[in-house]
């Protein structure tokens, strides 16, 4: 596809909009099949030396009470996820660098590992390191990695950062661990404070000149408690155009990219409640249930309004079951649903 195609799906109106989502998920269906794979999410601490200027867990962010799960709670979590038959996890953080930190990851992995003998998927979001670190935990048993750009845009990812967060070394990271061997994952926020249409369109260009695995990327929700809580003073208006431009950037990212594994991700749901299932319908294969217990949800709140604050897992689990099938779509359950663009390239 030429960008101008690509610009021309992200424009479309109405009935335009039908035929692209429907053309999104026949090619879904071709390329990755209509199983709906689940990486249950572990929001294992929010405690984080960045400072992005959108986000609720920046360090600067002194409302949101700091807390870093203990290893016996991400265990148990991991194992339900096992037990309950999801075929892989995700654990996310904000991002540390230090020490203490590296180390307990590693050890965790490797007892995940051990525990579910290999058999339960481990996927890494833990944000930029440096290549030994990412190779030691890969060694210890994680095998996938995401890692959002947030936007391909430097001018646009320097305004949204302070001056000493690095857009090169986020593009390094992703090659890093593309060298080491990791399943590879990567994204951008949809509707971002100085963000055009065609910002989006080189966003899936980017996933497609780096040979992308797994795309995760949802629409960009205000936190109160952020610098840019006051940038769109029309907020409420603007939250459709967002929810609409995230289900189109889905649809076009399959149809351009085509076997990759992409996410139907949360913030879809705030912004409507059956929105991860409308990602579904527009080309998404992948969903993430948060295993995060209860008690800490209300301090990883990345935007407001964060859904499921309050639905434990087992809740969740039963909740998810239903919407995925009455969109007769059907759960790959005790699988790794491994992109296939990634074992292609194998
Ligand atoms: N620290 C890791 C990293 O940087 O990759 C992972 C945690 S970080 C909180 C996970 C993702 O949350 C970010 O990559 C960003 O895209 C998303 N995020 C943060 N604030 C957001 C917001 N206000 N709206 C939507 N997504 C947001």
């Amino acid at each position: 596809m030429t960008r101008e195609e690509v610009l021309k799906l992200l424009n479309s109106n109405n009935s335009e909009t039908e035929s692209l989502f429907n053309s999104a998920y026949e090619t879904k269906l071709k390329y990755v099949g209509n199983k709906v794979y689940f990486r249950g999410i572990i929001e294992l601490s929010n405690i984080c030396q960045k400072d992005c200027y959108y986000c609720g867990i920046r360090k600067s962010n002194l409302k949101a009470a700091r807390y870093i799960m203990s290893e016996e709670e991400i265990i148990d979590s991991a194992m339900w996820a096992y037990d309950s038959k999801y075929g892989s996890i995700v654990l996310q953080a904000g991002e540390r660098e230090d020490r203490h930190f590296v180390d307990f990851i590693e050890k965790i992995i490797k007892e995940i590992h051990r525990l579910s003998s290999g058999k339960l998927g481990i996927t890494l979001s833990l944000g930029e390191q440096k290549f030994d670190i990412y190779e030691r935990w890969f060694r210890a048993g994680a095998h996938r990695y995401l890692i959002r750009i947030e936007t391909s845009s430097k001018s646009i990812y320097e305004k949204l950062h302070p001056a000493d967060h690095s857009f090169e070394r986020r593009l390094q990271c992703l090659q890093i661990l593309k060298d080491i061997g990791y399943q590879v994952g990567t994204g951008v926020m949809i509707g971002l404070p100085y963000q055009t249409i065609n910002d989006l369109v080189d966003d899936l260009f980017f996933f497609q000149e780096n040979n992308i695995d797994m795309i995760g990327m949802g629409p960009y929700l205000v936190s109160s408690d952020t610098p840019l809580q006051s940038y769109y003073n029309n907020y409420s208006d603007k939250k459709n155009e967002i929810y609409l431009l995230g289900l189109k950037m889905i649809a076009a990212a399959r149809i351009l990219l085509k076997d990759v594994n992409i996410a139907s991700t949360t913030a879809l749901q705030a912004l409507k409640p059956f929105g991860r299932e409308m990602g579904l319908k527009a080309g998404a294969n992948i969903i993430m249930p948060n295993l995060t217990p209860i008690k800490y949800r209300e301090d990883y709140q990345l935007y407001d309004e964060k859904p499921c604050l309050d639905e434990d897992r087992e809740l969740c689990k039963d909740c998810l079951d239903n919407r995925i099938l009455g969109i007769d779509e059907e759960i790959g359950y005790g699988e790794w649903g491994d992109s296939p663009h990634f074992l292609q390239k194998k």
